[in-house]
C-alpha cells in the first residue's frame, strides 16, 4: 500500500474516533426524554403580547398506527410552527383524534374488542409515535372526539340547530351502503359507490332521517369562496362545483286532460327565453309522475325499468354525462303554459331525479343535448332564437343548429318576440310569476346534510320520541346523552343502540310518559366540523369554548391536510362556523385563512397499500435512520404539494447529510484570531467573503421559502450547499483565512436554519455550541440583502480603443451578459447612436472594446 493512502485511511479512522459520529438514536432519546419532562414547552398562551399564530394539521383517525402520509403532513406543519416560534409568535399548534367511526366497530366484531378500548389504545400508540417523531404539539389541548367531554357539545350544538330550525327530520330516499350498513351523505357517494367501499354500489332506501339545513347557507358558502385567497384554487373550484348554483325559472306544465292533484310537471330551466321552442317534456325515470303514466301500461313500464337500469349502470361507472341517451315516448302530453301548446312527454335515462326537479323541457334548436336527442327520435326542432343583425338593413339567415348562445333575439315567441335573450328571461320569469304558473329561482346542487347513521360508535342524537308529544328534545341540563358501553355490535339489523333497552326506553321529560330515545348516531363529520375551536379552550365544561378566547385565535392562520377533504370536511366546517357566528358564538365568517393541501406519498408508482405490499412504516424508518432523517426526507424529496415517490435510499442520503453537518458543526479545528476585529486590514479575504455571502444567501432563500411557496426541498438543498461550503473550507480555516467569529456565526446560523426541519439534531448541536437559550424560541436569523448579493466586478468599456465608461456585472458573467451591460450603458449607447458597429470585442472579467465607424 502506498504511503499516502495509508495516511488517509489512518487519518479517517482517527477522525471517526475523535469527532464523535452522528448517533441519531442517542441524540433523539436524550432530547425526547428532556422534552417529556417539560410539558409547557409547546404550550400556547391564550393571552399574550406577542402576535398569535394558529398552525394546524388535520387531526387523524386513530386507526392504530401513523402512516407516512401523516408523517409528511405533520412534518410540514411542525416546520412551520417552529419557524413561527423562532419568529417570536405565540403559536397554537395542537393535535387531537377524530375517534368516532366505523373501523372501531369492525374491530369490535373481528377482534372482539370493545370500540372504546380499541380506540383509546390506538390513540396511546399514535401519540407515542408522534412524540417519538418530535412533533411540537401542545398536548394540554388534546381533543378526543369520542369522549363525552367533547361529544356532549355535538349534542348541545344539535339542540341549538334544532331550536333554529336548522335540524329537521324527514322521510327521504337515502344512500345506503350495504357493507357499512348505514346511510351515506351525498358527499360520501363517489361514482355511485361508497367512499369507504369503492367496489360497493350505493342503494337507495326510504328512511326517516335527521338533516342539517346546510342549503340555507349555500349562497354564502359560494360567495365567500371568493374571499378565500389563501386557499388552493383547485379546492375552491371543487367547492364551487359541489355547491353548483344555477339561476333559472321554474315553470309548471299541466298534464293534458288531467286536472287531478299531482298532475303538474314542474320544469327547471336556465333558458326560459327558449320555451316557445320546447317540443317535448322529459322526465327522469324516477319522477313521481312516471309511475302514474305507466300504471295501466305494462310494456311502457318495462321500457322505463330498462331506463332505470341504464341510469344505475351509468352511475356505477360514474359518468352520467357520457351515458348513451335513451328515451321512451309515453304518448301523453303536457301543456306549455306560455302558448297553450301540447307537447309529448318522454321519459329519458339522462335526466336525474336528484338534480333540479327531475323534469326538463326539451328545446332541440337551442341545446346540444336536446338536439342530439331530437335527431335520434325525430322530434320537432323549432327555432326561436336568431342571431342579432348588426344593422337593421341586414337580413339574418337561420344559424347552424343547435344555436346555443345568449347573443340573440327571440322570434316565433308570441309577445316576447324581438326581445334580447337576457331581457326575455327577465320578462318571461316575471310573466310566469304573475300568471301563477312559475317563478324565477336559484337552485343548488348542494343538498341538506343527512347526519343520521345506524351505527353504534358515534355521538347519540339527543332526541326522544314520546307516544303523546311526538318529537321531544333532550333538555340541555340532561346532556351528555352518554353512549352506553356494553352493546352487542353487528353490521346488520339497524342501529345497535336500539337493542339496548336501558338506553332506548326513557320517560318523556315533558309528560313523564313512556318515550323512546333516538338510537341513530351522528355522522362523524359533525365531530370534525368544529373540533379546531375546541383546541382554543379544550377543558371548558360550561360551554363548547369561550368566545373571547376563540376570537383571539381565529381564523386559523394555516391549515394543512389532504385534498381528499376539499369537499366534505371543508364545506361542513365552513357551514358550522357560519351557524356559530349567527348564534353569536364566534366573530369570524370563515374558519381557515390559508389552506395547504400536501401531495400523496406513493411507492414504486402506486399508492401505498397493504395489498400491494409497498407500505413504508414510519416506525421502521425511525428505527433505522432516526426521526430527523425520516422527517427531513419527506420535506426534501419533492415540493410538499407534489406527489412523493418514496425511496429508502433517499432517507439514507439524508442521514449522510446530517452526519456531515454534525461533523462540520462539531469540528474544532483552531482558527487564529486575526488582527483587530478579526479581519485583515483590507477587510475579509475572498474565502471569508464567499462564506459570508453564502450564509446570507441561505438565510434569504429559506426565509423566502417559508414566507412563500413552501418549497422546503429547495430550503434543504440550500442548507446542503452551505454545509458543503463549510466542509470544503478546512484548509482555509486551518490557515486562519476565516475570521473566528465568522466561522462561529456560520455554524450558529446553520443550526438555527436546521431547527424547523430536524429539531433533535439542531437542539443537540445548539447545546454543543454552548448556547444557553432554548432553541425553540431563539430568534430566526436575518439576512443582509447587501451581503447576500452576488459579488460584482467593474469592467472598463472602450470605444475605438479609448476608455469611455465602466459597467458593473456579477462576477463570472458570460460574454453576452457583459456585452448587454455595456450596450445598455447610457454613455456608450449615446456614442454608438448614428455609427456603424464594426467589431465587438469582449474579454470576460476584463474588458469590452467596441469599434465604430
Ligand atoms: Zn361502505
Ligand atoms: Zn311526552
Amino acid at each position: 500500500m502506498p504511503q499516502e493512502e495509508k495516511t488517509t485511511v489512518a487519518r479517517n479512522r482517527e477522525a471517526e474516533n475523535f469527532a464523535d459520529r452522528y448517533d441519531a438514536l442517542r441524540i433523539e432519546m436524550k432530547w425526547s426524554a428532556r422534552w417529556q419532562q417539560d410539558p409547557s414547552l409547546y404550550a400556547a398562551e391564550n393571552q399574550s403580547a406577542k402576535p398569535k399564530y394558529y398552525a394546524l394539521e388535520m387531526l387523524p383517525y386513530p386507526s392504530g398506527a401513523l402512516h407516512m402520509g401523516h408523517v409528511r403532513n405533520y412534518s410540514i406543519g411542525d416546520a412551520l410552527a417552529r419557524y413561527m416560534w423562532m419568529n417570536g409568535y405565540n403559536v397554537l399548534h395542537p393535535m387531537g383524534w377524530d375517534s368516532f367511526g366505523l373501523p372501531a366497530e369492525n374491530a369490535a366484531i373481528s377482534a372482539n374488542t370493545p370500540p372504546r378500548e380499541w380506540t383509546l389504545r390506538n390513540i396511546a400508540n399514535m401519540k407515542a409515535q408522534m412524540k417519538r417523531l418530535g412533533f411540537g404539539y401542545d398536548w394540554s389541548r388534546e381533543v378526543t372526539t369520542c369522549l363525552p367531554d367533547y361529544y356532549r357539545w355535538n349534542q348541545w350544538f344539535f339542540l341549538k340547530l334544532y331550536e333554529k330550525g336548522l335540524a329537521y327530520r324527514k322521510k327521504s330516499k337515502v344512500n345506503w351502503c350495504p357493507k357499512c350498513a348505514t346511510v351515506l351523505a351525498n358527499e360520501q357517494v363517489v361514482n355511485g359507490c361508497c367512499w369507504r367501499h369503492e367496489d360497493t354500489l350505493v342503494e337507495q332506501r326510504e328512511l326517516e332521517q335527521w338533516f342539517l339545513r346546510i342549503t340555507q347557507y349555500a349562497e354564502e358558502l359560494l360567495r365567500e369562496l371568493e374571499k378565500l385567497e389563501g386557499w388552493p384554487e383547485k379546492v375552491r373550484t371543487m367547492q364551487r362545483n359541489w355547491i353548483g348554483r344555477s339561476e333559472g325559472t321554474l315553470v309548471d306544465f299541466k298534464l293534458d286532460g288531467d286536472d287531478s292533484p299531482g298532475s303538474t310537471i314542474t320544469v327547471f330551466t336556465t333558458r326560459v327565453d327558449t320555451i316557445y321552442g320546447a317540443t317535448s317534456v322529459q322526465l327522469a325515470p324516477e319522477h313521481p309522475l312516471v309511475a302514474r303514466l305507466t300504471k295501466y301500461n305494462d310494456p311502457l313500464r318495462a321500457q322505463v325499468e330498462q331506463l332505470v337500469a341504464e341510469q344505475r349502470k351509468a352511475k356505477e361507472v360514474g359518468d352520467i354525462g357520457a351515458i348513451e341517451k335513451h328515451g321512451v315516448n309515453t304518448h301523453r302530453y303536457a301543456v306549455n303554459p306560455y302558448n297553450g301548446q301540447r307537447i309529448p312527454i318522454w321519459v329519458a335515462n339522462y335526466i336525474l331525479m336528484d338534480y333540479g326537479t327531475g323534469a326538463i323541457m326539451s328545446v332541440p334548436a337551442h341545446d346540444d343535448r336536446d338536439y342530439e336527442f331530437a335527431r335520434k327520435y325525430k322530434l320537432e326542432i323549432r327555432v326561436v332564437i336568431m342571431p342579432q343583425a348588426n344593422d337593421p338593413e341586414e337580413t339574418v339567415t337561420e344559424p347552424p343548429l343547435p344555436f346555443t348562445t345568449m347573443q340573440g333575439m327571440l322570434v316565433n315567441s308570441g309577445p316576447f318576440s324581438g326581445l334580447s335573450c337576457e331581457e326575455a328571461i327577465r320578462q318571461m320569469s316575471a310573466h310566469a310569476e304573475k300568471q301563477g304558473f312559475g317563478k324565477g329561482t336559484v337552485t343548488y346542487r348542494l343538498k341538506d346534510w343527512g347526519i343520521s347513521r345506524q351505527r353504534y360508535w358515534g355521538t347519540p342524537i339527543p332526541m326522544l320520541y314520546c307516544e303523546k308529544d311526538g318529537i321531544v328534545a333532550v333538555p340541555e341540563k340532561d346532556l351528555p346523552v352518554i353512549l352506553p358501553d356494553k352493546v352487542e355490535i353487528t353490521l346488520s339489523g339497524g342501529s345497535p343502540l336500539a337493542r339496548v333497552p336501558e338506553f332506548a326506553n326513557v320517560s318523556c321529560p315533558r309528560c313523564g310518559g313512556p318515550a323512546r330515545r333516538e338510537t341513530d348516531t351522528m355522522d362523524t363529520f359533525v365531530d370534525s366540523s368544529w373540533y379546531f375551536y375546541r383546541y382554543a379552550d379544550a377543558r371548558n365544561d360550561q360551554a363548547p369554548f369561550d368566545s373571547r378566547t376563540v376570537a383571539y385565535w381565529f381564523p386559523i392562520d394555516q391549515y394543512i391536510g389532504g385534498v381528499e377533504h376539499a369537499i366534505l370536511h371543508l364545506i361542513y366546517s365552513r357551514f358550522w362556523t357560519k351557524f356559530m357566528r349567527d348564534m353569536g358564538l364566534v366573530q369570524n365568517d370563515e374558519p381557515v385563512q390559508r389552506l395547504f393541501t400536501q401531495g400523496m406519498i406513493i411507492k414504486a408508482g402506486a399508492k401505498m397499500s397493504k395489498s400491494l405490499g409497498n407500505v413504508v412504516s414510519p416506525d421502521d424508518m425511525v428505527a433505522r435512520y432516526g426521526a430527523d432523517s425520516t422527517r427531513l426526507y419527506t420535506l426534501f424529496a419533492t415540493a410538499p404539494d407534489r406527489e412523493l415517490d418514496w425511496q429508502d435510499e433517499g432517507v439514507e442520503g439524508i442521514q449522510r447529510f446530517l452526519g456531515k453537518l454534525y461533523r462540520v458543526v462539531t469540528d474544532r479545528t483552531e482558527t487564529s484570531v486575526l488582527a483587530g476585529d478579526g479581519l485583515t486590514e483590507s477587510g475579509r479575504g475572498p474565502s471569508a467573503r464567499a462564506l459570508q455571502r453564502k450564509l446570507h444567501q441561505t438565510i434569504k432563500r429559506i426565509t423566502h421559502d417559508f414566507e412563500g411557496r413552501w418549497h422546503f426541498n429547495t430550503s434543504i438543498a440550500a442548507l446542503m450547499e452551505l454545509n458543503n461550503l463549510l466542509s470544503s473550507m478546512g484548509p482555509d480555516i486551518a490557515a486562519g483565512n476565516i475570521p473566528r467569529q465568522d466561522l462561529a456565526e456560520a455554524k450558529r446560523v446553520l443550526v438555527l436554519l436546521l431547527a424547523p426541519f430536524a429539531p433533535y439534531l439542531a437542539h443537540e448541536l445548539w447545546e454543543m455550541l454552548g448556547e444557553k437559550e432554548n432553541l425553540l424560541k431563539a430568534a430566526w436569523p436575518k439576512f443582509d440583502p447587501e451581503l447576500a448579493k452576488a459579488e460584482e466586478i467593474e469592467i472598463p468599456v472602450q470605444v475605438n480603443g479609448k476608455l469611455r465608461s465602466l459597467v458593473v456585472v456579477p462576477a463570472g458573467s458570460t460574454e453576452a451578459t457583459i456585452l448587454e451591460a455595456a450596450l445598455s450603458n447610457e454613455k456608450i449607447s449615446a456614442m454608438i447612436a448614428g455609427h456603424q458597429m464594426v467589431k465587438k470585442i469582449v474579454i470576460p472579467g476584463k474588458l469590452v472594446n467596441l469599434v465604430l465607424r
